[in-house]
This record gives C-alpha cells, structure tokens and sequence, in this order.
C-alpha cells in the first residue's frame, strides 16, 4: 500500500533561478537572488521531520538540486507515494498548481497539499484548482502532522484545523485555525534529508558549508508590505536559549561551519540573545553567524558580544533612505537609527548588509536617489534592492486589491514578470515598473562599482575561502549592474 508522503521543494522559475518559498517580506524579486543566494529548504524540511516524527514514512527532494531524482519519481508515476506536499509562494503559486496538476494526472489518487503563505492568504484560489486537495493555513507543521496521519490512517479529516479542502458538492471549506506551536515542541530540522554532496552558495556567508536555522518566529512590526506579522498571528515567539545551543552543537557535529539565523529578528529579545551568545563563546563553538536584525532593535554591547560569539555580519531592513516613505511603510524606525546602527556596526567590527526596496507609496527619482546616496553614505558591506510588490496577507496588497480588483490573488506576480514589469508599481507610486527597473539596475552599478568598494571589500577579507564565494558572488553581481540580467 502507498504510505510515502513526499515533501517536494520544485525546480524554481522558468529559468531555473531560485526562489525562496518561505516568506515574503515585500520584494522578493530580483533584488536578492543577484548575488546568487540559495537557501536550504528549512521550513520544509521542519515539516517533513515533524511528520516522520510519529512514525510516518516521509521522503524530501528539492527537485533544484535533486533533478535526476525528481524526474525518476515522474517516470514511476510516483510509485508508493501517498501524498505530496509543497510550500507555496505567491510568485511560485500558479507554477505549483499546474505542477500538482502533472502529478494528479500520473497518479489520480495521490493527495494534494499546499501550505505557505500564499495559500494561508488565499486558500480559495488554490481550492478552486482540482489538482489541489487540501490546504495548510498559517504554521504548517502541526497541522501536516495531523492530517498525514488521517490520510495515511484513512481517517476522516474533516475536523482538523488549519486546514481547507472541497466538501463532497465541491464547496470549499476553510477549517477554523489552530494554535499555533510551543516552539521548544518544534522538532530540528533533519538536515540529512538534503540532498547528498550539495553546498547550498551564500554570497555573503565567510565559510561553506552553511546552513540555516529559526530560533524564533515573528514580528510585532507593522509593516505594509511584510506577511510575517499576520502569517504567524501577530505575534513573536522564541525558542529557549537552551534548545538553540543545542541545535547548533547539533549542526557543527553535522560539519556546517556557518550558519544564517533566518528569524525575522534575532535580537528581539535581548536576554535570550546574550544567553545564546554567551552560550556559544561558553562552548567555544567554531561557528561564523549572520542573523537580521532592526536598526531598533539592537544596542552596541549586543553587537560586541554576537561579535565575540562569531557573528560577522547583521542584515538591516533599510528600505529606504527617507523618512517620509519609511512613514509610509509604516517602519517605526528613521533614517537616524538606521545611521546609528550601521556606525556601531562597524565600530565592533560587524558586516552589514542593507534591504533596500523601491517603488513604495510616495516613491520619486528624487527619493529613489536619496536612498542610493543614503545606501552608500551608510557604508554598509553588501546591499540588495528590489521592487516593491504587493503580496497578499499585508495592507499594501489589500490597499492594491481595493482600487484594483484586477490583481486578483497577486499570483500573477512571478518572477519572470518581476524583473521586467513590477507588479502594480505604476499605481502604487506612480513610477512604471520598466523604470523601477532600470533604477534597481543603477542602484547595483552606483553601490557596487564605485571606487573604493572592492579595495575595502577585499581588504576585510579574512581567508582563502572567503575570496573564493566573494569572486563568486562578485561575478554574478558585476553581470547584473553591467547588463541587467542574472
Ligand atoms: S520589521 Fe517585521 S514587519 Fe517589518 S519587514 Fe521586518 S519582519 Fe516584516
């Protein structure tokens, strides 16, 4: 009897290019993926070890990197396999479902499940494609459990929370949801469930192998274009500082020798962070870190003390270099704190890395300049700008959607789309995605190829290693500032 249940991370966009599934911060597009960054699968892989975990047969390809495995399962009509489940984005969304679609018509009675947050903000839309069975609402892994476990155990489902699905007259019906996790319930992700031999590239990382991790989950922020606060209930919540440390022994005896904490905020709580880093330094853990963190949320002695823990870079959402549209955002932090931050960075000996967007509500060439200028001015390490895009589950797509129905879901916004249109950029702020653009394209040339960046660049390098992904990454960078194109 088929039992498998298949967590499956797809091949990206048309171009192979990839997109990271997870979350959507509002500019997901091209401005981080020049670089070349590849992410490992964590949130995938926390669901299929949650599942496995009581008992239940799981297997994982990222079908990226794992394309012979992924075509080999097609060629067997996905022998044994019960159900497939994959994240959803909105870029991804319509990709997804025609992909769900090829595998329904291999094998009609494999189960369908989408989660993520595309599917958490418009679960209607993915139920109205008959090759979608059920969708997963907000955090996932609880909720996958329970209904794999019914499925496999020909169950009822219906009265499982969190989740949607077809009723027998083909009306959707939307569950109501569950609570979400303790994270110290929260299992380690099961990293042997990668693909063998596969260094996922970081541009920014110091050491490979590198590998990711989330010790909390979260925002109290509000920003317009961010679906974090609302995909995990508005609220933040953290794993203990004892249940971190011990996944990062766990990693380094794996041999991961970098890690990138994905929280949306490591440092907002400032006790558990010091416990984690005073942790770390206590265990004399050979790790190099990066973690994000809010120019408001984060103090000098902190830094000193990441620093001493091996921290060696903090990435900041900038956004923007003036006031007026970090209001408009609804940021709740200025152009000041974000000066202070990068200044103390760099008086302890931090990298930085700048998130910068363009095309938001009040945006003009002359604030787009600013915020290139204020980039440069704040001397930060490395910067990404992106276009600004509408996603649903935040206010800026709910806005968007009111004055224009037209955007339906927002899954028209794809990648291929992003980097030569925008996405309603014209009726946001006025500025056609054409020319947000081209602007994102000078914003790389004037950030990365003025004189003086790379002498300082290289000069802070401190290995081999670390010239090796630099040049990697610097090629892919000076290919997009020169020709637009990645
Ligand atoms: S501060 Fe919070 S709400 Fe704003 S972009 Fe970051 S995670 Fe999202």
């Amino acid at each position: 009897m088929d039992n498998i249940i298949l967590f499956l991370k797809p091949v990206s966009d048309s171009k192979g290019r990839n997109i990271v599934r997870d979350f959507v911060y509002g500019c997901w597009c091209n401005g981080r993926r020049v670089g070349g960054m590849q992410m490992p699968p964590l949130n995938e892989l926390s669901c299929a070890t949650h599942v496995r975990n009581v008992g239940l047969d799981v297997m994982f390809i990222d079908a990226q990197y794992e394309r012979e495995r992924f075509d080999a399962m097609m060629r067997s009509r996905f022998a044994g396999i019960r159900a497939v489940a994959l994240m959803s984005s909105t870029q991804s969304f319509r990709a997804d479902v025609e992909l769900l679609g090829r595998i329904k018509k291999l094998k009609s009675d494999v189960q369908t499940v989408l989660f993520g947050s595309h599917p958490t903000f418009m679960p209607r839309y993915g139920l109205k494609d008959p090759a979608v069975d059920f969708i997963v609402l907000h955090e996932p892994e609880e909720t996958l459990r329970c209904l794999m476990r019914e499925l496999i155990n020909g169950h009822s489902v219906s009265g499982i929370e969190g989740i949607g699905y077809c009723d027998e007259r083909g009306e959707p019906v939307i569950n109501p949801p569950r609570s979400f996790m303790d994270m110290d319930e929260l299992p380690v992700p099961d990293r042997f469930l990668l693909p063998e031999g596969i260094d996922y590239f970081n541009p920014v990382v110091k050491r490979m192998p590198y590998t990711t991790m989330q010790t909390s989950r979260g925002c109290t922020g509000h920003c317009i274009f961010c679906t974090v606060p609302a995909f995990y209930g508005n609220k933040y919540r953290m794993r203990s500082s004892e249940k971190v440390l011990e996944e990062l022994e766990s990693i380094i005896a794996l041999g991961y020798r970098e890690v990138f904490f994905r929280d949306e905020t490591f440092t907002a709580d400032r006790k558990r962070n010091v416990e984690i880093c005073e942790g770390m330094i206590r265990k004399n853990m050979d790790l190099k870190w990066i973690a994000n963190s809010r120019v408001d949320a984060i103090d000098k002695d902190i830094m000193a003390v990441m620093k001493r823990a091996g921290c060696h870079m903090i990435k900041f959402g900038v956004e923007s270099g003036s006031d007026e549209i970090l209001q408009n955002y609804k940021k709740e932090s200025d152009v000041q704190q974000t000066i202070k931050a990068f200044a103390l960075a760099r008086e302890i000996g931090l990298d930085t890395h700048a998130h910068i967007v363009f095309g938001g509500p009040g945006e003009t060439i002359g604030t787009i300049n600013q915020t290139i200028a204020f980039a440069k001015k704040l001397r930060a390490s490395t910067a990404s700008f992106g276009i600004l895009t509408p996603y649903p589950g935040t206010e800026l797509f709910d806005r968007v959607a009111g004055s224009y129905p037209e955007i339906r879901d927002g899954s028209a916004s794809n990648m291929d789309n992003l980097h030569i249109h925008g996405f309603f950029s014209e009726n946001i702020c006025g500025i056609s995605g054409e020319d947000l653009s081209r602007w994102i394209v000078k914003a790389y040339r004037s950030f990365y190829l003025r004189p003086g960046y790379l002498k300082e660049r290289f000069c802070r390098m401190e290995s081999l290693e670390e010239f090796f992904i630099l040049l990697t990454a610097g090629t892919n960078i000076f290919q997009f500032s020169l020709t637009g194109e990645n």
